[in-house]
């Protein structure tokens, strides 16, 4: 799997294009703001948009999913939870557990972790785990929006941590000191890591 990470928009998010290189068949996850961005992107290396996979129903991750979607004929994909807040077309609705394959060698496990959104969730294979806003860089993601829930997003985050330590950390936006970190690290520095019940003390 190829993975390139992409700031997008004025609110510093990620939104990642995952690649086969067998087949050239691609997925996004969270278009954000800059659909033309995208657009370029994937011509650029030849690519063939199959999926546009949302972390979470948020504006500043799904922005421009629609247009994409029109352009591309590529196939949305959401949590069940969040679909509800999501005013426009969702083709695959996610549920814990689904894996969803792309190309010949991406094989991607959707964990529904709840918190952020009802419907947030985490793509995780290949040794990362796409995190959108649940986990970030040294923090997790915002509990005062009307539909979070801040110890249903502790829960979650007790739940990714049971992952291996080694898995990269593949954040929705670019508030940590580097672009993406590992689960052992955020153990240990993420600023939460006590409150949530998953700090590691260094060795
Ligand atoms: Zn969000
Ligand atoms: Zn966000």
């Amino acid at each position: 799997m190829e993975v390139k990470q992409l700031k997008v928009g004025n609110m510093d998010n990620f939104c990642y294009i995952l690649s086969c290189p067998a087949t050239n068949r691609a997925a996004v996850i969270d278009p954000g703001a800059d659909a033309e961005l995208l657009l370029d992107t994937l011509q650029r290396h030849g690519l063939i948009l199959e999926y546009i996979l949302a972390t979470h129903f948020h504006y500043d991750h799904t922005d421009q999913a629609s247009f994409l979607r029109r352009e591309t004929g590529a196939l949305t994909a959401m949590h069940e939870e969040d679909v509800p807040h999501y005013k426009q077309e969702v083709d695959t609705v996610l549920r814990d557990g689904d894996i969803l394959h792309i190309g010949e060698s991406i094989r991607l496990e959707v964990l529904h972790t709840p918190g952020h959104t009802p419907g947030g969730v985490c793509y995780y294979g290949h040794g990362r785990l796409f995190t959108g806003d649940t986990l970030f860089v040294g923090d997790s993601g915002r509990t005062d929006f009307a539909c979070s829930h801040r110890p249903t997003l502790g829960a979650s985050l007790r739940r990714v941590m049971e992952l291996p330590e080694s898995t990269t950390v593949m954040p929705g936006h670019d508030y940590g000191p580097t672009p993406t970190s590992t689960l052992l690290q955020e153990k240990r520095h993420n600023i939460n890591a006590v409150e949530y019940g998953f700090y590691k003390e260094s060795a």
